[in-house]
């Protein structure tokens, strides 16, 4: 049974969300990330449902993953996708070659929780076409008392319609009591605390914290106090990337291309209530090296 390792989240502030902290726990000092998920953003439970708005912004090489708890988010995107997202449904955006998109949260419910991450496309179909897919419901997985929720990839057999390209899977688990949670031996795993407490193989986990458990584990036992968590985990992805900003490439070069395709509005024009466009920040002053 290898060790866990407990990531602590950053707090980020983006001027583009107003109103929201963002708890990042991907990726982070200590670890760059965990199958092909390489970014975890937790935001909520806010009160200002309004308080997301993210105007055009692109992204390049990577699956974005969005995932309610509470609250509702328009997305629209530059291959002419206009989705509402709500609880209990998955966004899964393929940017491939290259797509835009905005976010922008709704008024009407009382309040606005979820979880957006990243997956890392494989080189081999890193420059596909772009796509995107809206999933109703989850795929259920009950284990004693435990109820997971698997939004993409499988768990335990249990295989989702979303589409995905390596091994790995995503799941929101609901648990007041204990199980032993069959894991894929030869895959790493992470499960973020959202709500309650946890220990994992007898170790305290807190709210906001990240848990990594290493490849190797045929199965991790949990015991649990009123816990909403996400599950995480893949086959680890060997590849060296490169992430800057909402980009993925293979190389600094590749990066800078990515930047000024984008900031030369190079991409497909789309309409929606937010208007404007995000532009791409200044490049750091060092070489972009993959990891
Ligand atoms: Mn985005």
């Amino acid at each position: 049974m290898g060790a866990i390792q407990v990531v602590e989240p950053r707090v980020v502030k983006i001027s583009t969300r107003t109103e929201i902290d963002i708890r990042r726990t991907l990726p982070h000092a200590h670890l760059n990330r965990i199958g092909a998920w390489v970014f975890l953003d937790h935001f909520g439970p806010t009160t200002q449902v309004d308080g997301m708005k993210v105007a055009a912004h692109p992204h390049t090489g990577l699956q974005t993953v969005t995932w309610l708890f509470e609250g509702a988010v328009d997305h629209r995107d530059s291959i002419g996708s206009e989705q509402t997202i709500r609880p209990g449904q998955l966004n899964l955006m393929t940017a491939g070659s290259g797509i835009a998109h905005s976010e922008k949260s709704l008024g009407g419910p009382a309040a606005l929780h979820a979880v957006q991450l990243w997956l890392a496309l494989p080189d081999a179909v890193r420059h596909m076409t772009p796509m995107f897919q809206h999933v109703e419901a989850p795929r259920e997985v009950r284990i004693d008392s435990l109820l997971a929720k698997v939004f993409i990839g499988e768990l335990t057999g249990v295989k989702t319609e979303a589409v995905v390209f390596s091994e790995l899977v995503g799941a929101e688990l609901a648990l007041d009591g204990q199980v032993s949670l069959p894991l894929n031996k030869r895959w790493e795993h992470g499960i973020l605390v959202v709500e309650g407490e946890i220990e994992i193989d007898g170790q305290p986990v807190r709210k906001d914290q990240l848990a990594y458990l290493a490849a190797g584990s045929g199965a991790v036992r949990i015991e649990a106090k009123n816990f909403v968590g996400i599950l995480i985990g893949g086959a680890p992805f060997d590849e060296k990337i490169v992430m800057w900003w909402n980009f993925i490439g293979r190389s600094g070069d590749e990066i800078v291309a990515m930047r000024e395709a984008w900031n030369e509005r190079e991409y497909p024009e789309f309409t929606d209530e937010l208007g404007g466009w995000i532009p791409a920040p200044e490049l750091p002053n060092v070489t972009l090296r993959a990891r």
